[in-house]
């Protein structure tokens, strides 16, 4: 799913499209490189159930790259001001990838640097799949 940032500076107002991408929160994350790690040396990958919850939160998860660019929104959220800079989160927006557990067929994706981030999730899926690590429940 997309959001939409709005960044308010002094006189000022940018704007940017980014992914959520909960994978990439950190223990969520270090979790699946340990079990991906563990896999690989032969043992029995495991995978605290919590971080599979699909309960609603309070929070999302963006990861942004910073492009460094001076004019640009991922720098001035990198070097954020708690005191002067304002930020707005819009979304979610669009309909994300749109599978489902009905959608049937073969799907390709062609995606390079940032851009991997809208599938990045679906890799992680596929991945604990391949793992075992999705709860029948
Ligand atoms: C649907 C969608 C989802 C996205 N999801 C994410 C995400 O999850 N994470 C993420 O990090 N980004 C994501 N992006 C990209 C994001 O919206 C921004 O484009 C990105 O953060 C760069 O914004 P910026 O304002 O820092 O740079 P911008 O100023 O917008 O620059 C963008 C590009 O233009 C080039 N550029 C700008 N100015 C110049 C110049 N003067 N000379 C040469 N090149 C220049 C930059 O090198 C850069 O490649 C997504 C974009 C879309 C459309």
């Amino acid at each position: 799913m997309n959001y939409l940032v709005s960044f308010f500076g002094k006189n000022e107002r940018i704007e940017r499209h980014y992914t959520v991408s909960s994978c990439m929160r950190k223990p969520f994350y270090e979790a699946l490189v340990a079990s991906l790690k563990m896999s690989l040396e032969g043992g029995m990958p495991a995978l605290n159930s919590d971080l599979l919850s699909t309960a609603p939160t309070s929070s999302i998860g963006l990861t942004i790259k910073n492009y460094s660019i001076d004019k640009g929104l991922s720098k001035k959220l990198h070097g954020f001001d708690n005191l002067k800079d304002t930020v707005q989160v819009k979304g979610p927006m669009g309909k994300g990838l749109g599978l489902t557990s009905d959608s049937e067929g073969t799907y390709v994706a062609f995606s390079a640097g940032t851009g991997i981030l809208p599938f990045i999730d679906l890799v992680a899926r596929i991945a604990l799949g391949a793992l075992n690590l999705i709860p029948e429940s």
